[in-house]
């Protein structure tokens, strides 16, 4: 008897494979796999890299393709991706005039405001858990998402024509539940909080055999993440800045910022001093920020009560490891009150012309709160990381368009409104 194979199905099954995963606390080793957390001891797991694998030289990546995948050296799969192939390489600008509002030598914005497919950087994760997905033959993937995520995972899920399971908290913002349903995926809202939602969903990934991109995938998806801190690198002329800062949600992109520098220090593809890491987080679930200004080593968890959904995270996995970061890179945490976060997406829109959504105007506010607070110097050199766009979350601005006249289609209505501004 004959069995016909699909030529996709093949490719999926010979080419593309997941490396190994390796438990963070006690080290034991398991085989690749969708698996979220450690047999041993359920510490979390990472992938493992074959210390002597071939590295590419810079001219080699520069040469490459403008997406993350240029990176794929770094990247937890072997073989040829089979989805997302476009992901990644977002605008790295630089903004004077938010390097003076912070009184700074020169600060950038890394932009994934306008990320492919879905403006956010969670695309950069996704793109990788989905090809995790594909290499152990999965074809539903899902996750519990605070809205990013979720917009991720559908669009992505959608283009390559797998099943997605999607569950959110039910009172997201419009924009958020909206870009998320457009994709048709199987969308889900529970009545509790984000870390009610991630526990059903780990339940539903045990029962059901799904991939959960950031449950049993989490080993392969937070290491997408490290490709914010390459393309920073490779944008900046093959350099790093002294200081980064990003927003923190579970606390994965800091410690993946950190991961990814000092792998292209190691790789010898930059030099000098790793970045001092600062992290941001809303007053409203500022667990990691508040571990990082207590310094033991227990998060306290938190029932988020912020405008920033995005990342209220109020028991987050990765917190401990993320405070322990910040600390050692000789960054620091800052959290900052509602009304701090719609100024700082202001700030940044007046400033650099990016709209951002909460999680942005949080950074720019935790960075101007750790200027004032003499943490950042005057010969600093900072990256932005922005990380999802601001029409995604338009109930954070209240009517701004109240501000816009309306008048009739005559020229002496503008005349007059010229005249009221002295223009
Ligand atoms: C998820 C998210 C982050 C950071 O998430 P971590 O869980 O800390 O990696 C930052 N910004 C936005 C907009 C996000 O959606
Ligand atoms: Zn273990």
């Amino acid at each position: 008897m004959t069995i016909s194979v699909s030529p996709e199905a093949a490719a999926t099954t010979t080419a593309l494979r997941a490396l190994p995963l390796l438990c963070r606390n006690c080290g034991a080793a398991r085989d690749a796999g969708p698996a979220a957390i450690c047999e041993q001891c359920l510490g979390p797991l990472e992938a493992v890299y074959d210390p002597a694998r071939a590295l590419p030289a810079r001219d080699a990546i520069a040469a490459r393709p403008t997406s993350l995948w240029r990176y794929r050296e770094w990247l937890p799969l072997d073989g040829e991706p089979v989805h997302s192939p476009d992901t990644g390489w977002t605008p790295l600008l630089e903004a004077p005039r938010l390097a003076r509002r912070l009184g700074i030598a020169r600060a950038w914005v890394k932009n994934d405001t306008v990320s492919h497919p879905s403006l956010s950087f969670k695309d950069r994760v996704v793109a990788v858990a989905i090809n995790a997905a594909a290499a152990f033959g999965i074809h539903t993937i899902g996750c519990a998402s605070t809205g990013n995520l979720a917009n991720a995972v559908a669009a992505q899920a959608a283009r390559a024509g797998l099943e997605a399971w999607v569950f959110i908290p039910h009172d997201l913002e419009s924009g958020k539940v909206a870009g998320t349903a457009i994709f048709a995926p199987r969308l889900v809202r529970v009545r509790g909080t984000y870390d009610d939602v991630n526990r059903l969903c780990a339940q539903a990934a045990d029962r059901f055999g799904w991939g959960i991109v950031n449950v049993n995938l989490r080993a392969y998806y937070g290491e997408g993440s490290k490709t914010m801190a390459f393309e920073i690198a490779e944008q900046l002329g093959w350099r790093l800045p002294s200081a980064v800062i990003a927003p923190m949600a579970g606390g994965s992109l800091v410690t993946k910022l950190r991961k990814g520098f000092g792998e292209f220090l190691g790789a010898g593809l930059v030099d000098g001093a790793l970045p001092r890491i600062f992290g941001a987080q809303a007053s409203g679930c500022a667990p990691i920020a508040r571990l990082v200004e207590r310094g033991d080593d227990q998060i306290v968890p938190e029932i988020p009560r912020t405008i920033a959904r995005s990342i209220a995270i109020g028991n987050p996995p990765d917190g401990r490891f993320a405070a322990r970061i910040i600390r050692d890179t000789g960054g620091w945490a800052a959290h900052v009150s509602d009304d701090e976060i719609v100024a700082g997406i202001h700030a940044l829109a007046e400033d650099c012309g990016i709209f951002s959504e909460t999680a942005g105007g949080t950074t720019v506010a935790a960075a101007l709160a750790l200027s004032r607070q003499g943490r950042l110097h005057a010969d600093d050199e900072l990256v932005l990381c922005i990380t999802g766009h601001g029409l995604k979350t338009l109930e954070a601005l209240g009517d701004i368009s109240a501000a816009a006249p309306v008048i009739e289609p005559r020229l002496r209505e503008v005349a007059a409104l010229a005249a009221a501004v002295g223009s």
